[in-house]
């Protein structure tokens, strides 16, 4: 399939290919937009079974990172990187730093950071070869370090509203929530549910996550084909995209759908099927936005862990707005949600903490 006729390729502005023998890596990145900013959006590592579908999720992640990053009033547009890993390969200091040397190229109109199967260690390889990264060790109390956690944060608030908006509770306590994927965020975020008294019901395909997660916190565990249709008040996918379709919306128990992973909906018309269904689904790039709004208060500098908690905080008001449009014109969220991301690309964001001339400034 060409490229211009890809069915997610709207209006990329690029799609860049890179390959390095020496240290095997194979990577796309593609840029969304830069309208609001060089677009940011993070590196992931996976295995595809095939070019194609790699290509697939990268446009599918970079413009998601493009409605991210505008919805959540950052200075920045969107771009996503992936670098396609062979079955087994072990990750190589080499294959991070050619991917530096991929990112440089660009000139700072892509910033890479941490997704899935990349750390913080990595990134600060990828830094050796490239200033156009963020999502590296945190220094102090400066913003920074693993967006994890701010991801996990978000998700949690973004729960809270959704249960408040759906069930008409102010509190989590006694809330069962069916978390898919204890993996970086899930984890955190099961620290956080079980503090507010909620009742967890886990499932990991990687055994070694699960049992870690479960001595951390009191949970129930089910195996990965079930974790969807559990018997609970929300569902929070914090695993991979695409598991929000017509095959499983039938099946799902839960009344309320919140979760970190990107790209939940496999079709826009999935909303639909939400919506029809009484299932109130939180638009997963408005939820999971802290750990970008995190990566992005550490590379535009001078900001701290307590400005990056307070903006993190602002998500549920994004989230009850999205609520309330969605009743009031009786349309799915992600619907609202792409519509007020699409508007606010087109015409700037109002109030931005950090305006563009200062980004611009700061990647020069
Ligand atoms: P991770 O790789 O650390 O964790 C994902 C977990 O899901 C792993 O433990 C994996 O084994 C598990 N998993 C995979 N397939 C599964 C399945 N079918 N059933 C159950 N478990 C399964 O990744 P992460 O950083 O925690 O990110 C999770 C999701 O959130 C991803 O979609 C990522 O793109 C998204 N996200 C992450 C961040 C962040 O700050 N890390 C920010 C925004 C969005």
């Amino acid at each position: 399939m060409g490229i211009f006729n890809h069915p997610e390729f709207d209006r990329h502005e690029s799609v860049h290919y890179f390959e390095d023998p020496g240290s095997g890596l194979k990577a796309i990145i593609a840029i969304h937009s830069t309208a609001l900013g060089p677009a940011a959006g993070g590196c992931r590592r996976w295995t595809y079974a095939s070019e194609d579908l790699a290509l697939t999720d990268v446009l599918r992640l970079s413009r998601g990172m493009t409605y991210k990053n505008a919805v959540a009033g950052l200075p920045f547009g969107g771009g996503k990187s992936v670098i396609l890993a062979a079955e087994r390969a072990p990750k190589s200091r080499a294959l991070f730093e050619a991917f530096g040397r991929a990112v440089d190229s660009l000139n700072g109109r892509y910033i890479t950071a941490e997704d899935v199967g990349i750390s913080v260690d990595d990134m600060h390889t990828v830094r050796g070869s490239t200033a156009f990264v963020s999502g590296l060790p945190q220094t102090g109390t400066s913003a920074g370090g693993d967006p994890s956690p701010w991801t996990a944060l978000g998700v949690f608030h973004g729960i809270e509203a959704a249960v408040a908006a759906r069930l008409g509770v102010d509190s989590l306590e006694g809330i069962t929530v069916a978390v898919q994927g204890v993996g970086h965020v899930g984890v955190y975020l099961c620290e956080l549910l079980h503090a507010a008294g909620a009742k967890l019901v886990v499932a990991d395909v990687n055994a070694e996550n699960l049992r870690g997660a479960c001595a951390l916190v009191p949970a129930e565990t089910v195996a990965p084909r079930d974790i969807l249709f559990s018997d609970a008040d929300v569902l929070a996918p914090c695993a991979l995209g695409n598991v929000l379709n017509s095959q499983t919306i039938p099946h799902i128990r839960a009344k309320v759908v919140v979760g970190a992973a990107n790209n939940q909906l496999a079709t826009a018309d999935d909303g639909a099927r939400l919506t029809e269904r009484g299932i109130l689904y939180a638009p997963d790039y408005v939820v999971n936005a802290g750990g970008v709004i995190s990566v992005a208060h550490e590379y535009l500098g001078k900001s701290t862990e307590e400005r990056v908690r307070s903006e993190v905080c602002r998500i549920p008001e994004r989230l009850r707005q999205i609520f309330a449009e969605a009743e009031s014109s009786a349309q799915p969220t992600n619907v609202v949600a792409d519509e007020l991301a699409r508007r606010i690309v087109a015409h700037g964001a109002p109030g931005l903490a950090i305006n563009q001339t200062t980004a611009g400034r700061l990647i020069a």
